[in-house]
């Protein structure tokens, strides 16, 4: 047997062996968190288990259109007692949960379902498939595995994930299975052109703005191939944005022809830069983001930078000056 069905045989009889749940997902959820925690509490509740779903914050507006949206608790929110088993949905490392950590009981069993090549396998269990687009994808093969019914409102939730995590099954991670599993999540009834409206065409208007003001700090580096732009505080509040609005602005760096990475500096509060990368086929931005103590893919990643956007800005180049170093040199050998 694969790792990968000895892995889903273990998450079926975790979730079989326990009653209560807590599942989590990261902070800041993209719509792969979200889907991914909603599919989960669908296939816990037709299993007649009890399921708290719960992020940091608060669920991005553009997600709460997504079946049971409005039962996700958020970390602010007081809960009577800590959980045994918790079930963390799109989280690469622990420390991803945020404080929804404090609901995890001491010594609790954990199942780790993710996709990213930097999990650290932090669950006592581990369903991880690195070679997947989305969390989505790996609970479409455990729904399978466990022969589930798939109702429309789980459906809808999976192929959020799919949806987003391919960029509109786009991206070079859509394979032949990603595919089946969306065509099969379309026999169960999903929508698909009211999901893409929703997920992937709709902007606001505080995107809009934020936009506006981003395309003039755009700044070419390294001969062309980087483009980094930056927003702060004050751009946010001018546009009277919130952190949903950011979304897909790194992609307009990455995007313009002959650039390799698109970076995003993105002033947080308590002194600290988010910083979101995007590389289009050479360099490993995972490996960059995971060195500086954050994650996500080889191709999309992102990290928290202690200072301003400058010292980020720093930091950040110089990485990338060694990885096109080191990218240059390996393709003399
Ligand atoms: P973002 O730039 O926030 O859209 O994130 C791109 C990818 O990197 C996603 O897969 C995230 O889950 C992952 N990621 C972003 N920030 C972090 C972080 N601080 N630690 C680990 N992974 C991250
Ligand atoms: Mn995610
Ligand atoms: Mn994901």
């Amino acid at each position: 047997m694969s790792q990968f069905a000895s892995s889903l045989r273990e998450a079926a009889r975790f979730i079989q062996d326990h009653d209560r749940f807590l599942v989590v997902n990261h902070v800041n959820p993209d719509g792969d968190a979200t889907g991914s925690l909603l599919a989960m509490g669908w296939l816990l509740r037709q299993l007649s288990k009890q399921a708290v779903l719960v992020n940091e914050g608060m669920t991005p507006e553009k997600f709460m259109f997504l079946p049971g949206a409005s039962e996700i608790l958020n970390a602010s929110e007081a809960l009577p007692q800590k959980y045994d088993a918790v079930i963390t949905c799109d989280c690469g490392d622990k420390s991803r949960v945020g404080r929804v950590e404090h609901w995890f009981a001491e010594g609790c069993e954990l199942l780790n379902i993710d996709h990213h090549p930097t999990n650290d396998h932090f669950g006592t269990s581990n369903l991880i498939r690195t070679d997947a687009a989305a969390t989505c994808e790996i609970l479409y093969d455990l729904v399978c595995f466990m022969q589930l019914t798939v109702s429309p409102e789980m459906a809808t939730c999976l192929y959020a994930g799919l949806l987003t995590d391919t960029g509109g099954f786009r991206y070079s991670n859509t394979t032949p299975h990603l595919m089946q599993a969306a065509s099969a999540l379309l026999s169960y009834g999903v929508q698909p052109g009211i999901l893409a409206e929703r997920l992937l065409e709709t902007i606001t208007a505080g995107h809009l703005k934020l936009l506006r003001k981003v395309l003039q700090t755009m700044e070419f580096s390294e001969n062309n191939r980087v483009v980094s732009m930056a927003v702060t505080r004050c751009d946010m509040e001018e546009a009277g944005a919130n952190d949903e609005d950011t979304e897909g602005l790194v992609n307009y760096g990455r995007n313009v022809e002959g650039v390799e990475v698109g970076v995003l500096y993105k002033e947080k509060n308590a002194g600290e830069v988010k910083v979101s990368m995007r590389s289009r086929s050479i360099i490993d931005v995972a490996a960059i983001a995971k060195s500086l103590d954050g994650g996500g893919h080889v191709r999309a990643s992102g990290c928290t930078i202690k200072g301003g956007i400058e010292e980020a800005r720093q930091i950040i180049s110089d990485k990338l000056r060694e990885a096109f170093q080191a990218a240059e040199e390996s393709s003399y050998d």
